[in-house]
């Protein structure tokens, strides 16, 4: 485990750190369209409150990775 909450950035090949929490550093995060980034957020929220599961968020979580991917051509 590595400390205090901080995890890598979710885009591919991104070795930025950012909080937990958060899904993609505030570069790849600015390359989510808006609607997906009010999903993800939307999916994150509700996860916390138990209402969808992991898989459920994964799934939401990976639409804005495969978008970041796609904009940087490394799918
Ligand atoms: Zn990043």
């Amino acid at each position: 485990m590595s400390g205090r909450g901080v995890k890598r950035c979710d885009a591919k090949f991104c070795q930025d750190r950012i909080g937990r929490g958060q899904l993609m550093c505030r570069t790849h995060w600015a390359m989510v369209s808006r609607t997906t980034q009010t999903q993800v957020n939307a999916a994150w929220r509700r996860y916390k409150k138990r209402e969808i599961d992991i898989y459920e968020l994964v799934r939401v979580q990976s639409l804005a990775i495969d978008e970041v991917a796609k904009a940087e051509g490394v799918e």
